[in-house]
């Protein structure tokens, strides 16, 4: 039985009925990781010791009847920015090369509550900045898809690593695209989950107005039993949501008949690859096909959005950042003679480059002289372009657009020019600045045969409305069963 064409649930089901053993999935998953891993450097760290133990506890508590839920026993992995206790979590970053939390991130928590198995932690951008996954201090991770190309940023460990079936599921966090982006590189399946869905405890801050941890999977099957798990109100999160915390394996239904669909024109305006853009019009016709209504619409804000994302999430940063003065933990440079050359070494030694543009540009933005122009500024836009989307959802269940103007890039293509990278980011970053759910999944490669990523956006809390249309365009166009 070849258990790694199995998506999460079928492996979990095999488990349940007893007919796969916990401890025989991970034993195959972490040698299957040793052989692959040195081709896509997806993983920082692989803790096989913890794994074998967890799964021989799982695999108790399966046996006694005290676990059976649809996730029970499957082995999985976490972009190395979520806490994990007793296991470095470096943020891909010098900064925090032998960070070892001393607690488990809240969505950690709730996973091992679930039986999860964490098989390692994975690679990323530095601190979560980039959209390529070339940031990182342990080196760039390759897309299994092509090992020339990059897997997409920042979460592009956790996209190779389930794009290459090293594992099942893993979770990625989401700032500006985090998630979606990398999943349209890799032809994988993720959602951004509405903010304050999923607790941000435990989770490295970036930006922490943005910020969601969420799902990567191989279908919206397994992103729905993902996501049931880890959401969910957390006291230890401020701003964690009451809202109802739902059943998303519900949602997995057949049908889009009663749907609105809307396609904002302006995103058609930008520059994109034509066959992404083809494949995405397709997506959108079979929709229409399946029973949607489906029309276009103007949505002028979303001009405005990469600029007002790149200023309020650098402004949060530097403000976050700061905490990292080579005194508290992390990183300390020796042989200093003052504590101002003990703060200026630990941080220009520990930071990559991008992430010290990003603090300088946060600190410019948010300086006396330049709060009104800049960040002030950015909060209003990021207001109207709320506005305009909550008007748009009055009339439209879900907003459908590219997830990424290009498939993915030769690795070295955009590092040189940051700017070009930043407007790659123009489809994903509204999401996160309304705090809307925001789902990922292959509609398509182009010829070169790179998968092509759709994205569709939902109201706050219903992303029962991404589940279910995502789950019946996947029935219908197969992608799940993508070769890879
Ligand atoms: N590419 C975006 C950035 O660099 C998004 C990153 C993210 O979502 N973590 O900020």
């Amino acid at each position: 039985m070849n258990i790694f064409n199995m998506t999460a649930l079928q492996l979990g089901e095999k488990i349940n009925k007893r007919e796969i053993g916990v401890l025989e999935a991970v034993k195959e998953a972490v040698k299957y990781i040793k052989d692959t891993d040195k081709k896509y450097n997806a993983f920082i760290t692989v803790c096989e010791e913890e794994a074998l133990g967890r799964a021989e506890d799982v695999q108790k508590k399966i046996n006694e009847g005290k676990l059976n839920g649809p996730l029970a026993g499957v082995p999985m992995a976490v972009k190395d920015n979520i806490c994990t206790s007793g296991i470095k979590t470096t943020c891909a970053s010098k900064m925090l090369e032998n960070f070892i939390p001393a607690y488990n991130a809240e969505a950690i928590e709730r996973l091992y509550n679930a039986g999860a198995i964490l098989l390692g932690k994975l690679n990323m951008d530095e601190f979560a900045m980039g959209s390529t996954s070339e940031t990182s201090f342990f080196g760039a991770v390759k897309n299994p898809e092509d090992t020339g190309r990059s897997p997409g940023g920042s979460s592009g460990g956790p996209a190779a690593a389930v794009a290459s079936n090293e594992i099942w599921y893993s979770l990625g966090s989401d700032t500006g695209g985090s998630i979606r982006q990398p999943c349209s590189f890799t032809g994988t399946t993720g959602i951004k989950p509405t903010y304050g869905r999923v607790s941000r405890y435990g989770l490295i801050a970036y930006a922490s107005s943005f910020d969601q941890i969420g799902p990567i999977a191989k279908n919206v099957s397994d992103c729905a039993a993902v996501l049931n798990v880890i959401s969910g109100y957390d006291e230890k999160d401020g701003t964690s949501s009451k809202s109802e915390k739902g059943d998303f394996l519900k949602n997995l239904v057949y049908g889009v008949e009663n749907m609105k669909i809307g396609i904002p024109r302006e995103y058609f305006e930008e520059s994109m690859d034509q066959e992404v853009k083809d494949a995405v019009l397709n997506a959108a016709k079979q929709f229409e096909i399946m029973g949607a209504r489906v029309e276009e619409f103007s949505l002028e804000a979303v001009k405005y959005a990469v600029p007002a994302y790149y200023i309020i999430a650098s402004a949060e940063a530097s403000s976050n950042l700061s905490r990292y003065d080579g005194i508290k933990y992390g990183y300390r440079a020796e042989n200093c003679k003052n504590i101002s050359e003990l703060y200026e070494r630990s941080r220009t030694d520990g930071f990559g480059e991008e992430v010290k543009r990003r603090i300088m540009l946060g600190n410019f933005v948010l300086s006396s002289g330049y709060y009104d122009a800049y960040y002030n500024k950015a909060l209003r836009v990021r207001n109207i372009i709320k506005r305009s989307f909550d008007k748009a959802f009055e009339k439209y269940d879900i907003i459908l657009s590219p997830t990424a103007p290009e498939t993915a890039l030769k690795l070295g293509e955009s590092l040189s020019d940051p700017v070009k990278m930043y407007s790659g980011d123009i489809f994903t970053v509204s999401a996160n600045l309304t705090g809307l759910p925001g789902m990922t999944l292959p509609c398509g490669r182009d010829t070169a045969g790179l998968p092509i990523g759709l994205q569709l956006i939902g109201p706050a809390w219903k992303e029962s409305n991404l589940i279910r249309a995502g789950y019946t365009f996947e029935s219908w166009s197969g992608y799940r069963e993508a070769k890879r």
